[in-house]
């Protein structure tokens, strides 16, 4: 079996002749035009300095040349480093700055705007975007076939930087056998064939669309039909020629929202994943009354790709992320001691495996302080194991209110606002208060039209939940403020509800 990340993924489809991606428009684009055109990126790398270990940023719309540079990096031995294309000027300076980018790659035309950017972080600058760009120019011009550069099972193969959820961005180092192991778990356990044709339309700059969908269909030999971003006509169009879809939650939400995605629809479907932040039981269940699928939702993050699945056959349990990978260790822990407890208590959960990365880039002690010597990683997330095995994540640590001494779990709370008449969605969070150190406010967003009844919610609350943990401020909003994997950002509403309590 292949170990260098180039010869597993990209190497062995050398030759062949299937469509590896699918565009919008139709076109077909075959491993072996996709290969050739990866090995003219690879010299094009070259001619840009760019040497082994060496960092490439890359900030492009998605497109199939992006994938390219992915597969260029890997078979010259120079690290992918993708930001998220909503990343401000100010944004991409930092990162471009912080992981010592050899080479920065945006689109065309924000060339003028980073040029400065690459310049105080003496970084190359190039363009790219699909059939254009500085880079793909130098590419066209160059040979076809590429000597591949070795490199072991330790060496850096991927670095991507944290969705920045709960602070700033870290930047995740990831190594060859990371992300091979990784993409083989999962082509196993979730089925994987080169008959498969997996709807793509998530971003490449993060670890679901990439180092997930991407590396699976690359193992398997299947097919992408690659959309450039979630959009419900796009999905409803080329689902009749998909086998998989691998989505976020609002992919879910947005295709039962639409009447023309019917049962028939997705009849001939075999599977349907989600991942990168909670799904609803509602959804899941109002999924499988409509198509007959129960989605399978599964639990991973950047620093350890995937730790756990629902099962492929068996019972996919609602509101549970499923069971460890083969391979993978999960464990949940006393966030004081570190001691595993007993099945259904709350706790941090930690992951051991071949899927655990090797560090963050330039933060030895942020580093340290979340890698055990024992190989664990605490994930800063909240979580519960049922005797089965089943975890059901429950919040972040940091997301923990203390309140009077007492412990509560945001997600609790947030459960029964959701169900509540009127509410679409809610978030909990803690706020400074002077007698109980903290005390919990729940923000509320109505469905469309409604006016929640913010008295009846917090009379129906009062029969739920203890004292303790009913909100004692309820605000209204539009929308949670989210960032662009949709998770909810309660650091900025920390931030914005931090005087609640001792306002005048
Ligand atoms: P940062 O670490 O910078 O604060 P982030 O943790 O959101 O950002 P990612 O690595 O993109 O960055 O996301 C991983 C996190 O997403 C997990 O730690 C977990 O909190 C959440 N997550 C992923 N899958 C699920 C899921 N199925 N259910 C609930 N939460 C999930
Ligand atoms: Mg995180």
């Amino acid at each position: 079996m292949a170990n260098h990340l180039y010869d597993a993924l990209f190497g062995v489809h050398r030759g062949n002749r299937k469509p590896f991606l699918i565009l919008p428009d139709g076109t077909e684009i075959t491993y072996d035009a996709f290969l050739r055109q990866a090995a003219r990126f690879a010299h094009a790398l070259a001619a840009c300095g760019v040497q082994t270990g060496d960092r490439v940023a890359v900030q492009v719309d998605k497109c199939p040349e992006m994938i390219a540079l992915f597969a260029a990096c890997a078979q010259s031995g120079a690290v992918f480093l993708p930001l998220n294309t909503a990343y401000t000027p100010a944004e991409v300076s930092y990162f471009v700055e912080n992981s010592e980018a050899k080479l920065f790659v945006c689109a065309p035309e924000k060339a003028d705007d980073l040029a400065p950017v690459a310049l105080a972080c003496g970084a190359r600058l190039e363009t790219l975007a699909h059939g254009r760009g500085s880079l793909t120019d130098l590419a066209a011009t160059q040979p076809e076939t590429f000597e591949t550069v070795a490199r072991g099972p330790d060496d850096l193969a991927g670095f991507l930087y944290t969705s920045g959820t709960t602070g700033r961005s870290k930047g995740a180092m990831l190594t060859q056998d990371n992300l091979l192991s990784n993409a083989r778990t999962l082509v196993d356990v979730w089925r994987f064939s080169s008959d498969d044709v997996l709807l793509h339309a998530l971003p490449i700059f993060h670890t679901h669309g990439l180092f997930v969908a991407t590396n699976v269909i690359l193992l398997a030999g299947g097919s992408m039909i690659f959309l450039p971003k979630l959009d419900v006509d796009q999905l409803i169009d080329w689902m009749p020629k998909a086998t998989t879809l691998m989505g976020v939650p609002t992919f879910y939400t947005r295709l039962l929202d639409d009447a023309r995605f019917t049962g028939d629809l997705a009849a001939h479907m075999r599977l349907f994943i989600s991942g990168s932040a909670p799904l609803l039981a509602a959804t899941h269940e109002a999924f499988e009354a409509r198509t007959g699928h129960r989605i399978l939702e599964r639990y991973g993050m950047t620093e350890t790709n995937m730790n756990t699945s629902n099962p492929y056959d068996g019972n996919r349990r609602a509101g549970t992320v499923g069971q460890a990978l083969p391979g993978v260790e999960v464990k949940v822990c006393d966030p004081e001691t570190g001691q595993a407890l007993p099945v259904g208590e709350i706790g941090v959960v930690q992951v051991r495996g071949p899927n655990v990365f090797k560090g963050y880039w330039r933060m030895p002690e942020k580093t340290a302080e979340e890698l055990r010597a024992d190989g664990f990683f605490i994930t800063g997330d909240l979580g519960r194991l049922d005797a089965d095995g089943y975890l059901t994540i429950v919040g972040r640590n940091k997301d923990l209110i203390i309140s009077g001494g007492y412990n509560i779990y945001p997600k609790e709370i947030e459960l029964l606002l959701d169900a509540a008449p009127g509410v679409m969605e809610s978030a909990v969070i803690g706020a400074p208060h002077p007698d109980f150190g903290e005390s919990v406010v729940a923000v509320l967003v109505p469905e469309a039209g409604a006016t929640p009844d913010l008295a009846a919610i917090a009379a129906a609350l009062d029969g739920q939940l203890a004292r303790f943990k009913q909100p004692r401020r309820m605000v209204v909003v539009d929308a949670l403020p989210r960032n662009t994997m949709g998770k909810v950002q309660k650091n900025v509403l920390r931030e914005t509800y931090k005087a609640i309590f001792t306002q005048a």
